[in-house]
């Protein structure tokens, strides 16, 4: 039987619209084998992912999606089959959230001084138990008619270069691709199609990263079997997903439509059981 797996999904843990046990019904209902949690920069939503995995009869992985940048390039890494209870890991994710609370607080500042009138309240409503993003304040300020959409919120005040913008405090690569290992678990790139130029990709290679996303909504055919060629040459891991965060933000993204066959996964956690 042709058994699939989808290895990128976010719950309300950090963007999505889904918490993890609903995202694990809609994961079987999609007739899907098996499913890795990848929040951003959180881990809150595995344990009850992993429960809800276990009555519905779905595989469930441990994994992140770890915000990155290197030369002002924002590099997203997913970490797959890690320990969430390792204690840096847990330190690292705290951190960011702090962070990220200050950064939130900072543009809602800026759009005050435009005379937006967006507050905090309204944004931390948004992300509820998520680090604070920009996805959040582009939804408080769409919910509030402050902007006529969510993509008119980045395209006129926090979009990279918009005057609401504000720089995300992250790591390197490969700080991150360490701490994923220290952690038990394998890295992979996410979505290089849509933001790692060739040369970007060759440094994350020679940083050390496990594994490249080669199935992902924003990639075409020609630039999955692009990646898996790198793939192959660099012996690295293969993966991929649907970037699912649910509620239709983009009609690509749709849990059964972007996987990969169960036997990467597979291929992958003879990776991990090796190092
Ligand atoms: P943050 O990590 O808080 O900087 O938020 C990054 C997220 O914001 C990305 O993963 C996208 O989902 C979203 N985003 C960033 N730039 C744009 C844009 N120009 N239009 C729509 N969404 C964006
Ligand atoms: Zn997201
Ligand atoms: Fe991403
Ligand atoms: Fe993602």
């Amino acid at each position: 039987m042709d058994e699939r797996a989808d290895l990128h999904i976010h719950t309300t843990y950090s963007d999505g619209t889904f918490s993890a046990g609903a995202v694990v019904a809609r994961a079987r209902q999609a007739g899907l084998a098996c499913i890795a949690i990848t929040d951003h920069d959180h881990v809150g939503a595995i344990g009850e992912a992993r429960a809800a995995g276990t009555q519905l009869g779905i595989e469930v992985i441990a994994g992140v999606e770890l915000s990155t940048t290197l030369a002002q390039q924002d590099v997203h890494l997913l970490g797959y089959f890690l320990d969430p209870a390792y204690p840096p890991l847990q330190e690292y994710l705290a951190s960011m959230r702090v962070e990220r609370m200050r950064r939130a607080e900072r543009m809602v500042e800026k759009l005050n001084g435009m005379s937006v009138p967006l507050t905090m309240h309204a944004v931390l409503n948004q992300a509820g138990e998520a680090a604070v993003g920009r996805p959040h304040i582009a939804t408080a300020l769409a919910v509030a008619g402050l902007t006529e959409s969510y993509h008119e919120a980045f395209s006129r005040y926090i979009g990279f270069g918009r005057p609401a913008y504000e720089e995300k405090v992250t790591m390197a690569p490969r700080e991150a691709i360490r701490l994923i290992g220290e952690a038990g678990g394998v890295s992979c790139i996410a979505h290089p199609g849509a933001s790692i130029p060739d040369a970007l990709l060759r440094e994350l290679i020679h940083a050390g990263v496990d594994g490249i996303e080669i199935v992902h909504p924003s990639h075409t055919p020609e630039q999955t079997a692009y990646y898996r060629s790198i793939a192959e040459a660099y012996f690295l891991l293969t993966c991929g997903g649907s970037d699912f965060h649910g509620g239709g933000r983009s009609d690509e993204e749709a849990l059964g439509k972007h996987t990969i066959p169960l036997d990467h996964v597979r291929t992958i956690e003879r990776r991990v059981k090796q190092r």
